[in-house]
């Protein structure tokens, strides 16, 4: 494989490409890499463009003209791909018909990371945005640092990151304990008012709060109001960032490219909706980038990121389905617990918190203060879905961290069924 200068048959002037960088190339294309294969391989197609250079294939050997690609910029998606040159009108060759490259490339997903080592996930760095200006509209190409997931791997797309930090910093994913009289007075209008209080103290531009530009509601984007808006704000927007806006809305279904939301509406996006793990079914809370998709078409919804829910009046965020029985178990165990004198809050944290060992993020962190014998008690709790070997590794080993930090308690998907969250309580820290 060759780097040759664009627009020529690709016989002269011919750069190697060391076969490490084609091999993980190759797992890339073929939708297998590692994250140091995305890497690599986008290092390798940002400077050929830079250079003004195809990549030419050795598949049908030295002497003939090479098969020929050119890495491409995909906006809606913000990441790159190779485009297959291989127009027979203008008499270009194919590729050998066992060379990876002789079909299109794999789409781009969305994947999980696999390993005993469970994913870290940082606070996103920067401004709150999701959607940047195609390379070509900047005054440098994107470099290795760009604050994003091209350079940090694909294991979690940014916008769910995003969506995670504005929900940390509204703190919906932390219960209190109840009041002593009252009840938990919480409804999807006041979620959704935290979300948006939090979104005054982020930035989507120097100067500009997410606030002014985020939607609770699928009406001002049916009116254009949104894109009206933007538009405007767009005339003063700071240089080299994209003008865009943000929808954080309800829904009760995704399929594809479309959200169905309350009340019959859809959205339908540019790209497929992103969602971690697998779709449990409603509520989802649902982050939608708004930006200019092209200068022709002008404004859209872009791209979607959708967290499964506890309950449409608890946006605390859940990854399975047991995740959620465990959430919606312990918002009810409050009022029995109250009842025996038992206050219990708890927390789904996001993000990988400090502790005396490293930085862990359980599953589920439980504070618990009985007030009849004084006696306070915080423990992790982690919930263990599935029996898939790999999965219950890397739980075997999280327990483990766990464990040094501090008290742990397993749920275990069967039990969690049979039994009830409010039984594991009871048999490992005997209370209820
Ligand atoms: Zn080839």
């Amino acid at each position: 494989m060759w780097l040759v200068p664009r627009h020529s048959r690709g016989l002269t002037l011919r750069t190697p490409v060391p076969d490490v960088v084609r091999d993980a190339l190759v797992r890339w294309y073929e939708g297998e890499g590692s994250e140091a294969d995305h890497r690599a391989s986008v290092t390798m197609v940002t400077k050929a463009r830079t250079h003004g250079q195809w990549i030419a294939c050795s598949c049908m050997g030295d002497t003939d003209p090479p098969p020929l690609m050119s890495a491409a910029y995909l906006s809606e998606a913000e990441t790159y791909y190779l485009r297959r040159l291989t127009s027979k009108r203008q008499r270009r060759p194919e590729h050998a018909s066992d060379c990876p490259f002789f079909r299109e490339q794999a789409p781009q997903r969305f994947r999980e990371k696999r390993s005993a080592e469970a994913p870290v996930i940082d606070v996103p760095e920067g401004l709150f945005i999701a959607h940047r200006l195609a390379p070509e509209k900047l005054a440098e190409a994107p470099s290795d640092s760009d604050p994003d997931d091209r350079s940090r791997g694909v294991t979690i797309p940014r916008l769910a990151r995003l969506l995670w930090q504005l929900m940390d910093m509204a703190h919906v994913n932390e219960v209190h304990p109840l009041p002593a009289r009252r009840g938990r007075n919480m409804t999807m209008a006041s979620e959704f008012a935290r979300l948006r209080n939090a979104a005054t103290r982020l930035e989507i531009a120097p100067g500009i709060p997410l606030s002014a530009h985020l939607y609770t509601h699928i009406d001002p984007y049916e009116r254009k109001a949104v894109f009206a808006r933007l538009r405007k704000a767009a005339r003063t927007w700071p240089e080299g960032l994209a003008p865009q806006a943000f929808l954080a809305l309800y829904a009760n279904d995704i399929s594809g490219t479309t959200l169905f939301l309350g009340q019959g509406k859809e959205l339908d996006l540019k790209t497929r909706v992103q969602y971690s793990g697998s779709l449990i079914g409603p509520p989802y809370l649902v982050l939608v980038v708004v930006g200019e998709h092209n200068p022709r078409d002008g404004y859209a919804a872009l791209r979607a990121f959708a967290q499964p829910l506890a309950r449409t009046s608890a946006f605390i965020p859940v990854h399975n389905y047991h995740e959620r029985k465990v959430a919606c178990d312990l918002l009810d165990l409050q009022y029995h617990l109250r009842r025996r004198g038992i206050a219990l809050g708890f927390k789904r944290p996001l993000f990988d918190l400090p502790s005396k060992i490293g930085t862990l993020r359980p599953d589920f962190v439980l504070d618990i203060h009985d007030s009849t014998t004084g006696e306070i008690i915080e423990t992790a709790l982690e919930v263990i879905a599935s029996e898939d070997p790999e999965y219950v590794a890397a739980k075997r080993h999280q327990l483990a961290l766990l464990g040094k930090a501090g008290r742990v308690i397993t749920a275990r998907a069967a039990t969690i069924d049979s039994h009830g969250t409010g039984a594991i309580l009871k048999a490992n820290l005997g209370i209820g």
